[in-house]
């Protein structure tokens, strides 16, 4: 039987109807939730994502502010504006578009922002909070992938999941919120012996490799949940994900299909933890 496709695009859409009717409603009460993104260089993908970001920020109603920098900028400077905005009371969550150009520490850039303000979730704060089970900014990515998997109703507790990749962005988190829920969780990277062993195990594989049609139906068990977080550009220019998705979808129950899977659900959860952010600044409760 064919797959389930999961579509990230109808996903972000509901959720970002209730989003703009909550930032309504906290207009009303006087408070409109701000995010400023920091754009350092002209990286075309970094222009694209900060779009996207002003985009979605102006259909729920967040208040945006894009700050665009020439590569030139110095570390001094853009720790500088991350001062000023950490003291701004109209911006609730400040969003560096990474990657920077090498002659600035990314990681003096993200500690630099208060852990409250931190909507991308990367500051050590949240991760350790997150880690702990505890209130935190949880990156957006991988608390997209787990929203998309609820949303779904498809049982999370006592399941296995695989993840391929570690990274501290989309693999280590992402498996962190599955054992927050009660899974078992197995992780995969470049060192991983038998890799297609395991992910024949999982009963939700999530993929984070960054390798085109990386994982075939051979890395699958039948009824599987497959999510693919990969986007990569194939030379035609189209985009793809790391799972071959004609393959994998005669095999697995759902699976996500790239583009219009996860990739809409990150900018989704950005504007969710400002809205979050934003409501944490004056003590109101989710
Ligand atoms: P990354 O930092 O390059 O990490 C890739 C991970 O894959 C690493 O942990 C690496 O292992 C592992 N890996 C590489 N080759 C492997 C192999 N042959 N077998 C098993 N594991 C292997 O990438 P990332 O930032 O996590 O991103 C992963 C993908 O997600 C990329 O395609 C990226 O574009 C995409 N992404 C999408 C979104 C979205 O919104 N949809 C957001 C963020 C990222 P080692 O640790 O051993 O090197």
């Amino acid at each position: 039987m064919a797959a389930k496709i999961i579509s990230g695009k109808e996903i972000a859409n509901d959720l970002r109807e209730k989003m703009k009717e909550e930032v309504n409603n906290l207009k009303k009460q006087g408070l409109t939730p701000g995010l400023a993104v920091i754009l350092v260089g002209d990286d075309p993908a970094s222009h694209s994502y900060v779009k996207g970001k002003k985009k979605a920020c102006e259909e729920i109603g967040i208040y945006n502010k894009a700050i665009e920098h020439p590569a030139s900028l110095t570390e001094e400077q853009l720790l500088s504006e991350i001062d000023q905005l950490n003291e701004d009371d109209s911006i609730h969550g400040i969003l560096v578009q990474l990657p920077l150009p090498s002659h600035i520490d990314e990681k003096k850039v993200i500690e630099r922002i208060l852990p409250e303000k931190d909507v991308d979730g990367f500051h050590p704060i949240n991760v350790g909070r997150m880690m702990t089970g505890q209130k935190a900014l949880i990156s957006c990515t991988p608390y997209g992938v787990l929203k998309m998997v609820q949303l779904q109703n498809i049982e999370i507790e006592g399941k296995h999941v695989v993840v391929i990749g570690r990274s501290n962005i989309v693999g280590k988190p992402v498996g962190q919120l599955f054992l927050n829920e009660n899974a078992t969780v197995t992780y995969c990277h470049s060192k991983t012996k038998n890799l297609k062993e395991i992910t024949k195990q999982a009963d939700i594989l999530i993929v984070a490799v960054g390798r085109a049609n990386f994982i075939g139906k051979e890395y699958i068990k039948e009824g599987a949940v497959v999510i693919d977080v990969g986007v990569n550009r194939l030379p035609t220019g189209k985009l793809c994900g790391d799972v071959i998705f004609d393959e994998a979808k005669d095999v697995a129950s759902f699976i996500t299909p790239v583009p219009g899977g996860v990739g809409p659900l990150t900018i989704t959860m950005l504007m969710h933890n400002t809205i979050e952010a934003a409501k944490q600044s004056q003590g109101v409760c989710s």
